[in-house]
């Protein structure tokens, strides 16, 4: 089995992945905001995670990922307070949101989805280790800053140029850019933006800041060190610098080994984002006719680092191609019957070292699709010359649900059967029983008028969407 090769921005280079705990790989995904519905931009990055889970699973490591939730910042503050609710009623909903659409995306479920408001006393500890060790400072503000200039290594993941850093220069807002590097907010100190939104500290009422959340709850889950650490490419300046240097200096231990980053969905060239109003949610796209697995095809099928372009030709395209998978499936289950599984023809086997190959290299998605299109190629055209015996056709089988570990979209996702197909089927076993053919022909007629298909095995009838 070959090793397993990642692009680690700390490095700027390939490596292997190795982790602290041999078989054992952990990792710390960074959440949504429950201000609003994710869009398909940040739905990009959970399904680049949900892959990254699902090949270390592949490979045969134990998983222990953790995604935080951030229920309180700038955002869901300003918002909760627009839509006149409590910020816990507010964010609730888009959590069970949040939750809704991992599901209809197939994104496997993290080990962990710790809340930031779950988690103050640890933040407010941490902090206080910041302070006792002097690296966080208060400010006539009240609020808490970590000081960046007591860290040299701070940088170290953005490649800053340090020499321009202005010691004792502030920044209050969770987002900046790296035009404005300065000592960020750990904590911050009440004011009548924030409302009823604040918790007691050592340093008077107010609440964390953005960054200071998934320090304490990677920490709390994963404890000081671990593997993996990913993200949209947005995040790695200021929040992904902003934590290396929270947790390395309080800790004295390395953060996470490996940082992993996704390129951005874009819309016309531009990154979608809320703020820029050209986002699609989930909610949009499916609305349009397209299905959840189409979406996780697309956001799925350009390799992570790679831009990618959302249009919807290209969601016409992944329906396209998951038809194709489709029809080839059917076939092969035709072709199998009940059959055992025996070797794999060749082409197949060469397929499965290339698919492999090409995952183990960072997650080359482009390379490992390019193995299974050619394998659905040569397993058609033996079909069609029937050269696929039904144990090897069984064999080819396993292969594909093999791979669909890893990509969660090859399978079609299980349908619960509606009411009136259900109770056409009932009729039809009726007749079945009192061994009525015709009746029965009739009844699976217009089953498929339902947009179902019925197939009889010795489990007695099985119905399948069309
Ligand atoms: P947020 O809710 O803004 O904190 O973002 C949640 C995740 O989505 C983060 O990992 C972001 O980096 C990522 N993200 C946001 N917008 C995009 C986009 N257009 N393309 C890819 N990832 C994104
Ligand atoms: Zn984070």
């Amino acid at each position: 089995m070959s090793v397993f090769r990642v692009h680690n921005t700390l490095t700027r280079r390939l490596e292997e992945f190795q982790p602290l705990e041999p078989g054992h790989a952990r990792l710390y995904t960074c959440g949504p905001t429950v201000y609003n519905y994710a869009h398909i931009g940040n739905f990009r990055a959970y399904v680049f995670e949900d892959l990254l889970r699902r090949w270390l699973k592949f490979k045969g490591f134990r998983v222990t990922q953790v995604m935080n939730l951030t229920d309180v910042d700038d955002k869901t503050i300003r918002d909760s307070q627009a839509a006149g609710l409590s910020l816990a009623e507010f964010t609730a909903r888009y959590k069970q949101a949040f939750f809704e659409d991992i599901r209809v995306l197939n994104i496997e479920a993290a080990e962990h989805y710790p809340a930031a408001t779950d988690h103050i006393p640890e933040m407010i500890a941490l902090i206080q280790v910041l302070q006792d060790k002097g690296y966080a400072y208060r400010a006539d503000d009240g609020s808490v800053y970590f000081s960046i200039d007591r860290w040299p290594q701070y940088g170290k993941l953005a490649h800053l140029d340090r020499s321009g850093l202005r010691a004792g220069v502030r920044v209050n807002a969770d987002e900046y850019d790296k035009e404005n590097v300065a000592d960020f907010a750990l904590w911050k100190a009440w004011d009548e933006k924030d409302g009823d939104v604040a918790w007691d500290s050592p340093w008077g009422r107010g609440r964390p800041g953005w960054h200071i959340e998934c320090s304490a709850m990677s920490q709390r889950y994963l404890g000081p060190s671990f593997d993996i650490h990913t993200g949209g490419v947005d995040n790695i300046f200021p929040h992904h610098e902003d934590e290396i240097a929270q947790s390395e200096a309080a800790t004295g231990q390395p953060f996470a080994t490996y940082w992993l980053h996704c390129a951005h969905l874009l819309v016309d060239g531009q990154k979608m984002s809320k703020s820029r109003g050209n986002f699609h949610t989930l909610r949009d796209v499916l609305q349009r006719g397209y299905t959840g697995r189409e979406v996780r095809y697309e956001l799925l099928a350009t390799h992570y680092r790679a831009s990618l372009n959302f249009t919807f030709a290209s969601l016409d395209a992944a329906r396209t191609a998951l038809r194709r998978v489709d029809e080839f499936t059917a076939r092969l289950a035709d072709a199998a019957g009940s059959a055992a599984s025996a070797e794999l023809p060749t082409w197949a086997r060469l397929a499965a070292t290339r698919f492999e190959a090409a995952m183990d290299e960072d997650l080359n998605i482009s390379a490992a699709l390019a193995a299974l299109f050619d394998a659905i190629r040569e397993g058609n055209a033996a079909l069609d010359a029937r050269a696929l015996a039904p144990p090897a056709a069984a064999a080819v089988q396993a292969l594909l649900a093999r791979w669909d570990t890893a990509l969660g979209v090859l399978a079609k996702p299980a349908t619960a059967i509606p009411a009136d197909v259900q109770a056409l089927l009932d009729r039809r076993q009726a007749a079945r029983t009192a061994k009525d053919w015709a009746q029965s022909d009739a009844l699976r007629g217009e089953i498929a008028n339902l947009g179902w298909n019925v197939k009889d095995t010795p489990k007695g009838q099985v119905a399948t969407p069309r």
